[in-house]
């Protein structure tokens, strides 16, 4: 598979594995991602947030119910919404989440959004598994005519021991713990590369208070909802 489904597959084994009723893809684009976890039983409730509007509308259409699905109903009630706003941006529609996402997103953040970012996902959304995958800047020599960056957008791309030192340093202020990963495997004459796409698993080390989720649940909405739709 090629890279991206790559990445998408260890979404869908995690999310098999441990099997998380409420999802929210940060940065979802089209909602590619998204559009394959419709299909896991398991989740309830899935969510996308991105940024750039028209690319999260552009799909829309395959988010939506089909006939299909009301002549067979989903074991479970399955609520799929879509939100036009940003990861730096603190909303409570992000709440009380099992998982949270971020494929390929950081290294767009200039290094101000990252600090937000890093502080509404895990100081206020803190759900209790983030996924964050970036490129490995060391697989970069491998990838043939690369000069620069992999993408125009990217503000940066990390080594493993950058990635790896920024992740610890987040999971030991925000009280998670993070174990690494990647896909994309290296050809074995350059097996100390790494991954293409190295990954980061977060999970949370204590149990959220009501107390504190429903002081969040007051803050104002700000995200737009541009789809909501119930399975
Ligand atoms: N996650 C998708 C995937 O793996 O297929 C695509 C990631 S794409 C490379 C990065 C996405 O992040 C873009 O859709 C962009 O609009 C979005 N993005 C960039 N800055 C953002 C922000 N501050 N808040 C939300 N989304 C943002």
């Amino acid at each position: 598979p090629r890279l991206f489904q790559q990445r998408y597959n260890f979404v869908v084994s995690y999310i098999d594995k441990y099997k998380p009723k409420k999802v929210a893809d940060l940065g979802c684009s089209e909602c590619s991602l998204l559009r394959r976890l419709k299909f896991c039983d398991c989740i309830e409730e899935l969510v996308g947030l991105d940024i750039d509007k028209s690319l999260l509308m552009e799909k829309t259409e395959s988010l939506k119910p089909l006939i299909i699905d009301y002549l067979e109903p989903l074991k479970t009630r399955l609520t799929v919404c879509l939100y036009h706003g940003s990861v730096t941006e603190k909303d409570p529609a992000l709440l009380d989440f099992d998982l949270i996402t971020c494929i390929e997103l950081i290294e767009h953040l200039i290094e101000d959004d990252l600090g937000k970012l890093r502080d509404t996902l895990f100081g206020f959304m803190t759900p209790h598994t983030v996924i964050i995958s970036t490129p490995n800047s060391e697989f970069n020599v491998l990838l043939p005519n690369l000069t620069g960056f992999r993408h125009y957008d990217h503000k940066f791309e990390w080594t493993k021991k950058e990635f790896q030192d920024w992740a610890t340093k987040v999971a030991t202020c925000y009280n998670y713990s993070v174990d690494f990963t990647g896909v994309g495997d290296p050809p074995a004459h350059a097996k100390d590369v790494g991954f293409c796409s190295q990954i980061g698993i977060f999970t949370r080390n204590y149990t959220e208070s009501e107390d504190s989720l429903k002081q969040k649940k007051a803050f104002k909405s700000v995200y737009k909802t541009v789809l909501n739709v119930v399975y």
